[in-house]
């Protein structure tokens, strides 16, 4: 299949776009929760990018035409602790453009009619506690980011593809999207974290905590997860 079948768009510089209601719905209830379990969005991370190896690996066996390294998939996390940043990173599959609006920018993935209808009742309830109710029973997915951070940062380059992607924002109704050079295969999520003095979170810049959450909900990833964790 060519890749660049696809019309490409110029290097503009970034465009803003608006997130869906649906989509705002969801990240106001993501930015202001109060779930407790807020760890599980470095699990909801760490699984998306164990299933954009899993995919690198289907398709690199698939089409023996594409020109890829998958002598080395692995996860990584980075901590800049002065920055206040956790990135996230893989090699795998990536994104196109469109997919990253299609699958990022939206809620166009599985369970949204299970979501979109669970939303709407916990817009009708009294209290936030419908509401968080379901941020513990859906697979939250990516969106769950915004739970612990102020930004977020997403980088990306789809094997086989020349122009990265990245995308960025604060979960309040808007993102911008920009196609980039140079950036290597595979996704980064880069979160900037909200201020430390918020004394609900936990530090997801101290190496303790970060392996204390993988080993409690990615103990079963079959991929290599690495970290690199830059102290003050
Ligand atoms: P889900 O994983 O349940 O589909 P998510 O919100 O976690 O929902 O992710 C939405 C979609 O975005 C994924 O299905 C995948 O297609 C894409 N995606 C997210 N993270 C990555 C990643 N690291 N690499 C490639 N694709 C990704
Ligand atoms: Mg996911």
């Amino acid at each position: 299949m060519s890749t660049d079948s696809q019309t490409t768009q110029s290097h503009g510089g970034p465009q803003q776009r608006e997130f869906q209601a649906e989509t705002r719905q969801l990240l106001d209830l993501m930015i202001h929760s109060i779930y407790s379990n807020k760890d599980t969005f470095l699990r909801e991370l760490v699984s998306n990018a164990s299933d954009a190896l899993d995919k690198l690996k289907l398709e690199a066996f698939r089409d023996k035409d594409l020109d890829v390294d998958t002598s080395d998939l692995h996860v990584e996390l980075e901590v800049d602790a002065a920055a206040r940043t956790l990135t996230v990173r893989d090699n795998g599959i990536g994104m196109s453009r469109d997919e990253v609006v299609d699958l990022i920018g939206t809620l166009a993935k599985s369970g949204t009619a299970q979501m979109r209808s669970a939303l709407a009742a916990a817009k009708n309830a009294e209290t936030s506690a419908a509401a968080e109710e379901l941020i513990g029973q859906f697979g939250i997915g990516f969106y769950s980011s915004f739970m612990v951070a102020e930004t977020v940062t997403l980088v990306t380059r789809k094997a086989g593809e020349q122009t990265a992607t990245r995308w960025e924002s604060s979960g309040e109704d808007t993102y911008t999207i920009e196609e980039i050079d140079g950036a290597p295969q595979g996704t980064s999520v880069t979160l900037s974290l909200k201020p430390a003095a918020d004394d609900e979170l936990r530090d997801y810049t101290d190496e303790r905590v970060l392996r204390d959450v993988v080993g409690r909900y990615s103990d079963f990833i079959a991929w290599p997860i690495r970290m690199q964790v830059e102290r003050t």
